[in-house]
């Protein structure tokens, strides 16, 4: 884990906004909102991943994501399929189980490192981000515990909003788990390239289904 200082956080916080808008404008929901809307749903996503990861690192200090996929009696299940599951990881709540989808994982590593973005791939750090967003899945349902202000904002917006919060909220926490300074929407992105790359390639399945993924990638499972 990386100690991080105050500047850096802030610059972290500021690439996750940014990223945040993207994420918004992929939503169904996106066209919708006001700015102030807006502004308003990243404050409230910036202030339930603080207090989650406040909560989580008092109670077991400030651990790998995966330890604490242990510790929550949870268990990640490597599933090897990068087309055409648009997705990084999944969270089922009932069977306790985070879905990782370590083809597209790794797929989308050799991008970024043909891109030069040996950065944003680091030692394992796109699947630490993927099992950290699902963690904060799985604590917006425990109850009480943390107390995110994700729990408190469920019950007074509309069902698309609130899932859109949950996942703002989760891109975030992500970021300040892993202790990056980029945005964890920069892997969204990535992914989408390597789908227009791969498409472009002569292979009919990148355009077939859809296209470039768009909600669909580490988006929770409604
Ligand atoms: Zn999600």
């Amino acid at each position: 884990m990386r100690a991080a200082s105050p500047d850096r956080v802030d610059a972290a916080g500021a690439a996750w906004r940014r990223g945040g808008l993207e994420t918004i404008a992929r939503s169904s929901v996106g066209a919708s909102l006001t700015r102030a809307h807006i502004e308003d749903l990243l404050d409230q996503a910036e202030g339930a991943a603080q207090a989650s990861f406040a909560e989580l690192t008092r109670v077991l200090g400030l651990r790998a994501p995966e330890d604490y996929v242990r510790e929550f009696a949870l268990r990640v299940e490597e599933v090897g399929q990068a087309w055409p599951l648009p997705y990084f990881a999944l969270y089922d709540g009932d069977a306790r189980v985070i879905e990782l989808n370590t083809t597209l994982i790794a797929e989308v590593e050799s991008h970024l490192r043909a891109m030069g973005r040996e950065d944003l791939v680091g030692e394992g750090l796109l699947r630490q981000v993927a099992v950290a967003h699902e963690l904060h899945h799985h604590l917006c349902r425990i109850p009480g515990q943390p107390r995110s202000l994700v729990r408190r904002w469920r019950e007074r917006s509309t069902a698309k909003v609130r899932e859109l919060l949950e996942e703002l909220a989760a891109e975030r926490f992500s970021q300040l788990l892993v202790g990056i300074g980029h945005a964890p929407q920069d892997y969204v992105q990535a992914a989408a390239q390597w789908v227009r790359t791969r498409g472009e390639g002569g292979t009919s399945a990148g355009g077939a289904a859809g296209g470039p993924p768009h909600s669909g990638l580490m988006w929770p499972r409604p």
